[in-house]
């Protein structure tokens, strides 16, 4: 694959843009920056918030600082369900162009972490000189790049939603096919024991419950 160094337009710009977004300049905003624009290049994406917006779909690996560079950067958006979350725990965001179905998963270079930290011996505070060296290093010494096919089943597609169902325990209405099917009855993903949650007796709902 064909590298060129950061200094293509609108780095600053977008650094700007995602700082704005994220609330703190960190080295995960700039990494998260270089590795979409890295992404959005591999897969010749041009314009992610303009005429390419329903083109692009990106999953991203960690819930860390670098996921909003890359909503930022990208335009992709949670609610928009043109960005997933994968709980790896890994700095790594794969960017697919739904158009030619062409995906590039990138991924943080462990050893970018000291190359930074040498490439500024002079910065004595290790994370300003990672956050300075991020800048400027290329890509290749920042990032592997790996091209990886994604299957995206219909039901986790943008656009209106496939189903609509009630729980048969709380009667919460389930869409997009996230309903569980158990012993013959429809149930939400907490009812059928795997939820997040536990409601506390009693329910803080009650004094929202309809008077009869
Ligand atoms: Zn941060
Ligand atoms: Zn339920």
């Amino acid at each position: 694959m064909k590298y060129q160094t950061q200094n293509s337009s609108g780095f600053e710009e977008l650094l700007a843009g995602s700082v704005i977004v994220h609330g703190h300049l960190c080295a995960g905003q700039v990494l998260g920056v270089r590795m979409s624009m890295l992404g959005l290049r591999e897969i010749g994406v041009i314009d992610p918030k303009g005429k390419d917006r329903k083109n692009i779909i990106v999953f991203v690996e960690m819930d860390r600082c670098a996921a909003d560079a890359v909503q930022s950067v990208t335009g992709c958006s949670l609610g928009r369900r043109t960005m997933r979350f994968f709980d790896y725990g890994k700095m790594a965001a794969t960017f697919m162009n739904l158009n030619t179905g062409n995906a590039v998963r990138v991924i943080a270079r462990e050893d970018s972490r000291q190359k930074a930290k040498d490439h500024f011996p002079e910065i004595e505070n290790k994370y300003t000189a990672q956050l300075e060296a991020y800048k400027s290093m290329p890509d290749e010494d920042l990032f592997n790049v790996m091209a990886v096919s994604v299957t995206i089943p219909p039901q986790d597609m943008p656009g209106r939603p496939l189903r609509r169902v009630p729980c048969d325990v709380c009667g919460e209405h389930v869409q997009d096919m996230r309903e569980v099917y158990q012993d013959g009855r429809i149930l939400c993903v907490p009812c059928a024991g795997v939820g997040y949650y536990a409601v506390k007796d009693p329910p803080l709902a009650v004094r929202y419950a309809k008077k009869s």
